[in-house]
Order: C-alpha cells, then structure tokens, then sequence
C-alpha cells in the first residue's frame, strides 16, 4: 500500500479502515540465499537494497527483540557528513546524498530534517583544524562553511560566547546535516524490504553459527536451525557476542552511552550544534525537547541503562555554552549499547569464514552511516567486492597497520 495525501485523505473520511500492516510477521523458512543477523537500522536498510538494487528477495532479517529496540531507535539523531579523513568522508557523503532522498525512495515519512550542523571552535588552533576538515568535505563533494564568532552570534545569540574557560572563537557549519526520525527509519526500510519478499522475523535470537569445513552453512536460533548460503552479521553493540559464537575476537569494546531530553520549550535552537571543548551535542525535536548527549559512560558493559557522574559530566559541557540550558527541566534519559572499535571506524567486511559476514564498529556515529552502510553492504554481499567508498572498512587495517583514526586518539575505543 503506497502512503500518499490522497490515500490520508481517504482513509480520514472512510474511518481509516483501509490501512494494513506495514510489514508481514512470517514464519521462518527452511532456507535463505542471505540470512541477515539484527534487525536495526543497517541490517534493514542492507535488506532494503539487497532486494532494490540487487534484485534479490529470498532474505530473512533476523532480530532477538522488535524492530527499532537496539540502538536505531535510541540514538539522537543526528546525520551529517563532516569529516576529514579519505577512508570515511566519500562513504558518509554518500549516506548524506541517500538520506536526502529517502523518503521519496521508500515511500515513508522519516522526518529528514536538513537544519544543519555546527560545530564550535574554542581556540584558533581548533579553527585551523575545523578549516582543514572543511576543506576535506568541499573536496569530496559535501558542503563546509567556516563561520566566525559573528557568523555564529548571528545564529545562535543564546551561546556563551565570552565564557572564560571555552571562549566561543566561531564554528564549522554543515548546513545539510541535520536530524532525521530515527525509529522511522527503521519501519521505512523494514516496509520496503518486506513489500520486495524480505521475511522479517522478530524475536528470533541467533544462537551460534553452522560452520563446516570453514564455511558457514545456516544460523541456529531460538525458533530452530535455518540454512543460509551468506549469513551477514549487522548486531551493532551485540557485535563481539555474536561474533564470539563464530568463533572470532573482535577489536571492538561495547559501552553504553545515553541520551536525554527536557520538557518541549517553544522553538529556540536552529539546528544541531555541539561543543568543541568537550563532548557535547544538542538539537531540538519538532516536539520542542531538547535532545542532547555527551560521553560514552567508559566501561564496558551490555547494559542499557548508564549512570549518574555521566548525566552530570554530559550537563556541564551544556552549561559551558548555552547556560540557559540549566532551567530546562529533563523528562527523559536512556542508554543504548555502542560497538566501539580501536580507531573509532567501522566494518563492512568478509570474514575468515566462507559465507559469513560482518557489519559493526559503528561507535557514536552509526545512525547517520544507516543508508551507506546497508547500500554497501548489500554491495559486498551481492557482489563479492567491497563498495568503492568502503574500500578502508576492512577487518585487518589493524594488521595491516592502516588505521582510519578520525580523532587521532590511538587504539582507545572509549575515547573515540
Ligand atoms: C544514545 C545514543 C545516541 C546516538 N546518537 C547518534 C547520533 O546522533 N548520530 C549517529 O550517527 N549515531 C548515533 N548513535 C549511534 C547509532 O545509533 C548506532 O551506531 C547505530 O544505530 C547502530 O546500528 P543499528 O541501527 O543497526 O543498531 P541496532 O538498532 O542496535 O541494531 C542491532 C540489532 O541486533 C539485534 N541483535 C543483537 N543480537 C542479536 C542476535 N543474537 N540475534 C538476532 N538479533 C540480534 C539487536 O536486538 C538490535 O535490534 C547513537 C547511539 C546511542 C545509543
């Protein structure tokens, strides 16, 4: 069922009897051509253009709890393509050209919301290197503007612009990024999927891996075996437990990080702005909360839920630049499981195994990654070759010694 005006218009007047379930609830068959491991935001959008633009249908998604429960429909939103390095600018300007056309594409309202991005310098080094970085997304096709502290006094007036520790001295403004309706995303590529042939099948935990001889046959799950001829793991914080049924040790940690949001105040931030003295981001919902988060909680854990001394650490870096934050009173607060890798950058690779697959490593920054990383994926496993913007996601840059440290903090996962 397509979703149009007139079709709202018509279900409005006929007491919306006439909409169906958005996708079906399938019992597994015997045997896939591609199992695909998590239902989130990669795993459903790999589904989605497996069967669009690979024209494969014979798919399972497999996922242990509901659509949009993992960390797709707990993140705060955010999309942008800033960043600086060759090995990740090309693939996030990718997600950025898909997510601008999205919701035409599978025909569902994910709220994509262009009302930029801007990062704070606090320093002229900081400047220097937010020039750099602009430079490196002009350079691949995306869009930068260097703002000084007048350009940014003229967006945001509110800001603490002489505050004595982190003076604002200006900012790196994107002005297409931006925030998109996370849980929708998930519901938009799991409808398209299914209305291509795609089974999506909730509740449905992957149990441990068939392999023989060095090939991966078939998953078993908590509603039996089922056969495969690729198996693509896309678990995002659940990645190295999974993995560990395969028999592999990952170079990922998982932490949880958490996010928050006040009361809804009339409309007062443009855009999505974070601190560049600490680790700090915000942007308003169309709700009128704000939606904010900061550090990651610094421990490794599976837990979804973190803990005090970060909710006051994530509060300070709020009050360091737009004070007024502090007379907002917060409604909400909640944890999702982050998959944090040693350079802080993703994979979309082959495993040692015949026929199995692996996508995860997303860190903080894998909502925004949702449409590349499922076009790429999808790429591998169709193809047998990596995508041409995915060509440094590889799972032996560690061996290899070429490691795509965005932040250069080093083999540090809880610091990237
Ligand atoms: C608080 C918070 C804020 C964030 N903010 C941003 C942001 O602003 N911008 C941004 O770009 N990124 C952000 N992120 C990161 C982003 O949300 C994640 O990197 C991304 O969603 C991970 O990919 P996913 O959607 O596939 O993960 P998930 O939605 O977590 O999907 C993985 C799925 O695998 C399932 N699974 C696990 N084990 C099994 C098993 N054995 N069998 C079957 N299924 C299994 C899980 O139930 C889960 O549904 C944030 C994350 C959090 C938690």
């Amino acid at each position: 069922m397509r979703y149009s005006a007139l079709n709202i218009l018509k279900e409005g007047l006929t007491g919306n009897k006439g909409w169906q379930p958005a996708w079906r609830e399938p019992e597994p068959k015997k045997n896939y051509d591609i199992i695909i491991v998590g239902g989130g935001g990669h795993g459903l959008a790999t589904a989605y253009y497996l069967a669009k633009e690979h024209g494969l249908s014979n798919i399972a998604v497999l996922e242990k709890g509901w659509l949009g429960g993992g960390n797709i429909g707990r993140n705060t939103t955010i999309v942008r393509s800033n960043y600086l390095l060759p090995g990740n600018q090309p693939f996030y300007e990718l997600s950025m050209k898909l997510w601008e056309n999205l919701e035409q594409d599978f025909n569902y309202n994910a709220m994509v919301s262009q009302r930029g991005i801007l990062n704070l310098c606090h320093s002229d080094p900081q400047r220097d290197a937010f020039a750099r970085r602009g430079n490196g997304m002009l350079m691949s096709g995306a869009d930068a503007e260097l703002l000084d502290q007048d350009g940014v006094r003229a967006m945001c007036p509110f800001l603490d612009f002489d505050n004595a520790r982190f003076p604002i001295k200006g900012g790196l403004l994107q002005k297409r990024g931006g925030t998109v309706r996370h849980d929708a995303v998930a519901w938009g590529y799991a409808r398209g999927a299914d209305e291509r042939g795609v089974d999506i099948i909730q509740n449905c935990e992957v149990t441990g891996f068939d392999i023989n001889n060095g090939v991966c046959t078939g998953v078993q799950t908590s509603r039996g075996n089922i056969k495969a001829n690729k198996v693509a793991v896309c678990v995002a914080g659940s990645s190295s437990r999974v993995m560990a049924q395969a028999g592999m040790r990952l170079p990922i940690e998982s932490h949880v990080l958490q996010a928050f949001v006040t009361e809804g105040l009339k409309p007062t931030i443009p855009g999505v702005i974070t601190f560049g003295a600490g680790h700090f981001y915000v942007s308003q919902s169309d709700k009128g909360g704000l939606v904010f988060g900061g550090d990651i909680d610094g421990y490794n854990t599976y837990a979804q839920r973190g803990n005090l001394p970060v909710v006051e650490d994530v509060c300070e870096g709020g009050m360091a630049i737009m004070p007024m934050i502090g007379r907002a009173r917060l409604l909400r607060t909640w944890g999702g499981l982050m998959d944090m890798s040693m350079d802080g950058s993703p994979f979309i690779d082959k495993t040692h195994v015949d026929g199995l697959f692996f996508n995860g490593g997303w860190c903080y920054g894998g909502f925004k990654a949702t449409p590349a990383s499922g076009w790429c994926y999808a790429h591998l496993l169709a193809t047998g070759n990596p995508h041409e913007t995915a060509t440094q996601m590889r799972l032996d840059r560690f061996e290899r010694g070429h490691m795509t440290d965005e932040k250069g903090q080093g083999a540090q996962p809880n610091l990237h």
